[in-house]
């Protein structure tokens, strides 16, 4: 589902005169296989949230070879990566980063207007999704008036809406209580066993990287392996 071979990535700054190279990831490899739960830890700053960029195609690395569902993405222009993320790659952040003058519902529809699905389709389409993490009571709920654990599932329908096989997901539960964490967390567990949905984790809780099928540890910019087996 993910290879990433030989990536590297310094970010630049400043003028070309007084330039500054801050080097942040050095020779990745690594394979994430369908249907897995994997887990990626590191000390802040150690380049996580940059890799999972890189993996959807918002950060060029500044070399190696990012490949999503057997396609390889290093070389595309926006348009086309767009296109791509749009139908394979959901994304969840740490902060929801929901739409506060849109609904739920209007929040989860969005990527199916972007891609041109009819209106009635859409209802349905947004109606199963409620459903499906129980916010079936809260369609017409402004992000303002739900809780955080709410409104995490409401993000996490926004990126299932499309049937995307992968989501990757930056400190999913860094601003959730443990409740609501583990509601989370049984949710994340039922997407990938029922629907065989991929995830990539980052994330600083034992808690998370527990429910992952492998656990990868990222350090001085290099990739170890915490635990489980890295399938070849
Ligand atoms: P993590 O998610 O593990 O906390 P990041 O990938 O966000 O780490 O950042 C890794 C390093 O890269 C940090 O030193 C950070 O300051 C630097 N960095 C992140 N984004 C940028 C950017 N857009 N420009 C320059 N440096 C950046
Ligand atoms: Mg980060």
């Amino acid at each position: 589902m993910i290879t990433i071979k030989d990536v590297s990535h310094r970010y630049t700054m400043g003028k070309k005169a007084k330039e500054t190279v801050v080097p942040v990831l050095s020779h990745i490899n690594f394979h994430v296989q369908k249907g897995e739960i994997v887990s990626l830890v590191g000390k802040s700053g150690s380049g996580k949230s940059t890799l999972l960029h890189i993996i959807g195609g918002f950060i060029k690395p500044s070399s190696g070879e990012v490949a999503i569902n057997g396609t390889e993405i290093t070389s595309w222009d926006e348009g086309r990566l767009a296109d791509f993320r749009l139908q394979h790659i959901g994304y969840i952040f740490q902060n929801f980063q929901l739409i506060p003058s849109m609904t739920a519902a209007q929040n989860i529809e969005l990527p199916l207007i972007l891609n041109g699905t009819s209106k009635q389709i859409r209802n349905q389409k947004v109606a199963d999704m409620l459903r499906q993490v129980e916010l079936e009571a809260y369609p017409h709920h402004y992000p303002s008036e739900l809780s955080g654990g709410q409104q995490q599932r409401v993000a996490i329908a926004r990126a299932l809406i499309l049937d995307p096989p992968l989501i990757l997901a930056d400190e999913p539960t860094g601003s959730l209580d443990s409740d609501t964490e583990a509601e989370l967390l049984a949710l994340i567990q039922k997407l990938n066993k029922q629907n065989g949905i991929t995830f990539f984790l980052i994330t600083h809780d034992q808690e998370v990287a527990a429910i992952a099928d492998r656990q990868l540890e990222i350090k001085d910019g290099q990739m170890l392996q915490a635990k489980g087996v890295m399938p070849v």
